[in-house]
């Protein structure tokens, strides 16, 4: 426990004061101890309670800390340097809300040791959520009527008095509207019997904020292929303890009908259920299929949830009261009184992976949580990452498999189209194949699609006349023109410009021309080719927020929209059940720029595209346009033949240590001078650590050489499986002298190498 008793024979007091860990959601090494205060308000202080505490001349919230160790010794921080007894400060007091959870402690412990992040930071995600609440109660507190016991000597009996007694001492307690209603009576009579003290008031409990959903609400009939794997999950959910499965199917095949059995059994054991969404656009279409199946809507959780929901949430998942929560990779983080499932859906998703603050792989992470509580795990995908697949070869995960589609639905013909023997004419960039295609499809009162991943008009302006190219002053990335803005931008930090009306450089007229194309420019394309379809464009600049997405989705569905011309937001999980052709613009456009990754990622993506087409009775096409055919990538996705593909992936990265089959940590190092970066990474490269099985790349150019001004420089080290990559980087920054300028930011398991 976290409370030290005072030592035998000493008074507790000034000389030999109780301690607590204190543990603040800002970047410190650690836990700060504080005094309980004298008067022993405190003593009974427990580990996970919320307090304020003092900090220098400030009060800060905090919560209070367990303090024997919990993580792995090759993890566990270095000790901090002991305060001595009597400067210590007192906690001032609770703070008011719901204790941390045990299970949730332990997890905010462990991401900081992977990530190497300061604990006070993963701390503040669990708690960023809850601040806003102290001050105001989750909810007002509504007025009830109970009868009195006993009633008042003398009261005047009558049949309306009669019946509003017996209605109050049966359904009670009720508000005085609803207590009236149902005894049929108008509110004087329940006014009189307060009145005259034969109705006491009462305090209503607060009606909870989440309906609780009922697993046997409306079951589905499962098909063939289903009944197993189904049963499976089900099996494991009810179980409990900790495991985690791989549910792998083709899109259209249930995967999403199958998981929520296993919520339906998790519910039926009296535990919560998390589900982690890649893309939070896509919750308003899963809310939804989720009432229809349970009868109520589960609690949604991600960053753009006003404060007052996010307030309730919080409380409410703290309580238990929500039963089911949907959300993006920040919901980890909440503190479940009860979890018992943890299921991540499109786990193969980079939008799983944080960049920023506390870099964390929630699909890691959430296999973490879920041990944490003892309870078992669900990643799910039509294309399961290398890292799982390694984990299901080496016995690790299960794996479930959906082999065919729903309803005998069947998979889209995909076929490539050879860029080179039908390039589209001067100035286009659809081949005239795929636009014949485009135009058969609609002709038949199908829907059809064209994917391109790029928003904006043209990635690229170049001068005519001089070559110069407008570049974003504050990073390595050219400026994204997006003409219905009328603007210029950079779509890694959001620099913006009127286009410019000549060239900056040499100041000819006229002469600036875009270059390639971005969903814009293919959707003036299409309008001038077809220009009696009714067209929709879906991009993450063209639809804010969920709603927007929700309802472009139902016009879809409502078959009020042709043609969708759509960036990586159409990929998703989305049911389109009248589509049947899918054009990818630019097969080729992720396999550059010699990420080893790539080639996985891209047939990720490609592969959830081509899914939007034929789940229904129309059986689907998808083209691809490529330069290059005969790639691996295109091969797999004209096959279908993800498992081989991904076999051959593992083969080639297995030689290197590559993961999954080796560890990687990322060093990144900016400044605001490439002199000072250079610096420190050469630094780096020399305190770099070495031995058997352990490697650093570098320093090099970040992919990203210079972001928001900052020069930036990349070392990777990479290590053998069985070696734990944390230590290593932790010695090793502990060698290199901190430098005014430069900043160093570590990043585990980086998604990019
Ligand atoms: P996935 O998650 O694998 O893409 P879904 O669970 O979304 O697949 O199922 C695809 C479509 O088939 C959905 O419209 C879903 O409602 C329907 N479906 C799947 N299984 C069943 C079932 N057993 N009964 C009725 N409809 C089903
Ligand atoms: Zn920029």
């Amino acid at each position: 426990t976290t409370l030290d008793k005072p030592a035998p024979g000493r008074k507790p007091g000034a000389a030999a004061r109780r301690r607590v860990s204190v543990l603040l959601p800002l970047p410190f090494p650690g836990p700060f101890d504080y005094a309980l205060p004298d008067d022993g308000r405190l003593d009974d202080v427990r580990p996970g309670e919320v307090v304020s505490v003092p900090l220098g001349r400030r009060t800060e919230t905090g919560v209070v800390w367990d303090r024997d160790g919990t993580l792995p010794p090759e993890f566990a921080p270095p000790p901090g340097r002991p305060v001595a007894d009597g400067r210590l400060k007192p906690v001032i007091a609770r703070a008011g809300l719901p204790a941390l959870p045990a299970a949730l402690r332990r997890f905010v412990d462990w991401v900081a040791a992977y990530t190497l992040s300061p604990p006070g930071l993963v701390l503040a995600m669990a708690l960023r959520t809850s601040q806003s609440a102290q001050a105001a109660p989750a909810q007002g507190r509504a007025q009830g009527w109970a009868p009195a016991d006993p009633p008042p000597a003398g009261l005047r009996d009558t049949p309306a008095r009669r019946r509003v007694l017996d209605v109050a001492s049966r359904d009670g307690p009720l508000g005085g509207a609803e207590l009236a209603r149902r005894a049929g009576v108008g509110a004087g009579v329940v006014r009189g019997l307060a009145d005259a003290g034969a109705l006491r008031p009462v305090t209503l409990a607060p009606a909870p904020a989440f309906a609780a959903p009922d697993p046997g609400h409306c079951p589905p009939t499962l098909g063939d292929h289903q009944a197993q794997p189904a049963q499976a999950l089900r099996d494991l959910a009810a179980a409990g303890g900790f495991s985690v499965t791989l549910l792998e199917g083709v899109t259209g095949s249930g995967k999403t009908e199958i998981y929520m059995e296993a919520i339906a059994a998790c519910l039926a054991k009296g535990r919560q259920a998390l589900v982690l969404l890649p893309e939070i656009a896509l919750s308003a279409q899963w809310t939804g299929r989720f009432a229809r199946r349970f009868g109520a809507e589960p609690a949604l959780w991600h960053s753009d949830l006003g404060p007052r929901l996010r307030r309730v949430t919080w409380r409410a998942v703290a309580d238990g009261t929500a039963r089911v929560v949907v959300g993006a990779r920040s919901a980890l983080f909440l503190p479940f009184a009860e979890l018992g499932l943890v299921i991540v859906d499109e786990e193969h998703e980079s939008a799983f992976k944080q960049e920023d603050g506390v870099t964390y792989h929630a699909r890691d992470m959430a296999v973490v949580r879920a041990r944490m509580d003892d309870a078992p795990a669900i990643l799910v995908s039509a294309t399961p990452s290398l890292e799982t697949l390694a984990n299901v070869g080496a016995g690790r995960y299960r794996h479930l498999v959906l082999r065919a589609r729903h309803g005998g639905a069947g998979m889209p013909d995909v076929r490539t189209i050879d860029m080179r023997a039908h390039p589209p004419e001067r100035g286009l960039f659809l081949s005239p194949v795929l636009a014949a295609a485009l135009d058969e499809t609609m002709g038949r009162g199908e829907q059809a699609m064209l994917f391109l991943n790029r928003r904006g008009y043209a990635p690229l302006t170049l001068c005519r006349t001089c070559g110069h190219r407008l570049q974003c002053p504050n990073c390595t990335a050219w400026l994204v023109e997006h003409r219905a803005r009328r603007i210029v931008t950079c779509h890694h930090c959001g620099y913006q410009d009127p286009t410019p009306p000549a060239c900056p450089s040499c100041k000819a007229e006229s002469s600036l021309t875009p270059i390639g194309p971005g969903v814009e420019r293919i959707t003036e394309e299409a309008r001038a080719t077809f220009p009696d379809a009714r067209i929709l464009v879906m991009a993450s600049d063209t639809l804010p927020g969920p709603a927007a997405t929700a309802d472009a989705v139902a016009r879809i569905a409502r078959r009020e929209i042709d043609l969708v011309i759509g960036t990586q937001i159409v990929a998703k999980g989305w049911h389109f059940p009248h589509l049947t052709l899918v054009g990818v613009v630019d097969a080729d456009l992720g396999l550059g720029g010699g990420d080893l990754r790539a080639a996985e990622r891209t047939v990720q993506l490609l592969h959830q595209v081509a899914g939007r087409a034929g789940r229904a009775e129309a059986p689907g096409t998808v083209m691809l346009q490529s330069y290059t055919p005969e790639h691996p990538v295109m091969q797999a996705l004209v096959l279908g033949d993800f498992e081989n593909f991904m076999r051959q992936e593992a083969e080639q990265r297995r030689p290197g240590f590559w993961p999954p089959f080796g560890r990687l940590a990322a060093l990144i190092v900016s400044a605001d001078t490439p002199e000072a970066a250079d610096a420190t990474a050469r630094a780096l490269g020399e305190a770099a650590p070495h031995g058997d099985g352990v490697q650093v790349l570098g320093p090099a150019p970040a992919p990203l050489a210079i972001l928001r001004g900052r020069h930036r420089r990349r070392l990777l080290l990479r290590t053998r499986r069985d070696i734990a990559v944390q230590p290593l980087v932790r010695q090793w920054l502990a060698r290199v002298p901190p430098d005014r300028g430069a900043r160093i930011d570590v990043d585990i398991d980086p998604i990019s190498f």
